[in-house]
């Protein structure tokens, strides 16, 4: 039986991206609302505070505040969200309202860039995506999509209840699929116009209902470049939380090789081989093309496959 599994890296690849550090115990079999609401309670919780998208924090390092601080702020009172515990404590989401004035020392940065910049620890990354990707859908998601009824939030922002059809719904998951085609040496990269300057990146799209993981990534990399794939390999996955996404790493083996661009999608896209690949991730590329962050999943495949680091 375990050399069913002898295969394997010793480390996960999904534990080596941005986002992976979450180390809130969910105990999502014991989510009913009794244990939630003492939870919510607790004086001594501690709260993860976003003002709109962006996250707030005490210091650089420092994204916790107490129960007291997030009530002084006004957030304890909305609709916070139990995220879960850790250590025994109570990890509580919340949003501060716009209109609430900030003492100057209280930093507000995009979580995207958080999770780039790497001076926050990969578990508040990593919890903060958890938050990030549920405060966002219940400000979306507000009102029954069966009747149109005002929903209410339930079991700590896992479920809304609609109080007049009964419809429960649950918040929801985008998967995405992106992936690295290769030929052998050479792989496939694209760019679309919202990248940074010389950015190079994996061909990537949302997988379709009805829809393979396999199947997606061989649509998705025919429809924006005209390379047919072959057979497809699962490598690693990666939270999302712009808003909602779980990306979906696959190596995908290229059976053909004439580009065929999408000209919406793509501004560029061609093979590079695998010295210029190396070059982009190293920084040292003569023209200054360059890989996504590592951070970021795309990295971690192309790297992998480079093999500039353990698969
Ligand atoms: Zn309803």
């Amino acid at each position: 039986m375990v050399r069913f599994f002898d295969h394997l890296p010793a480390v996960e690849p999904s534990r080596r991206v941005g986002f992976a550090g979450n180390v809130i115990e969910r105990r999502s079999e014991h989510r009913d609302e009794a244990t939630v609401a003492a939870a919510l309670g607790n004086a001594d919780a501690r709260f993860y505070l976003f003002r709109g998208d962006k996250v707030l924090r005490k210091s650089p390092t420092e994204p916790l505040f107490s129960a007291r601080e997030a009530g002084d702020l006004g957030a304890a009172g909305g609709q916070p969200i139990l995220l879960g515990w850790r250590e025994g404590v109570p990890h509580i989401a919340a949003l501060v309202s716009e209109a609430t004035a900030l003492a100057p020392s209280i930093l507000q940065s995009d979580l995207r860039s958080l999770a780039s910049e790497g001076t926050l620890a990969g578990e508040h990354i990593g919890a903060l995506a958890q938050a990030r990707s549920l405060l966002n859908w219940h400000g979306r998601h507000g009102f029954c999509s069966m009747c149109g009824t005002a929903s209410v939030m339930a079991l700590g922002g896992y479920r809304r209840d609609c109080p007049n059809c009964g419809a429960q719904h649950f918040p929801r998951t985008d998967p995405v699929v992106i992936m690295l085609a290769t030929d052998g040496e050479r792989a496939l990269l694209g760019r679309q116009p919202r990248f940074q300057p010389g950015v190079f990146s994996c061909l990537a799209g949302f997988l379709e209902p009805g829809e393979t993981i396999e199947d997606a990534v061989r649509r998705e990399t025919q429809e924006e470049s005209g390379i047919r794939i072959g057979r497809v390999r699962y490598h690693a996955s990666q939270p999302w939380p712009f808003p909602t996404s779980l990306m979906i790493g696959c190596f995908a083996e290229a059976v053909s090789t004439d580009i065929r661009r999408d000209e919406e999608e793509l501004e560029a896209c061609r093979w590079f081989p695998r010295e210029e690949v190396a070059a982009m991730l190293a920084g040292t590329h003569p023209d200054g093309l360059r890989t996504p962050p590592p951070m970021a999943i795309a990295n971690r495949l192309i790297a992998a496959w480079a093999k500039l680091s353990p698969p």
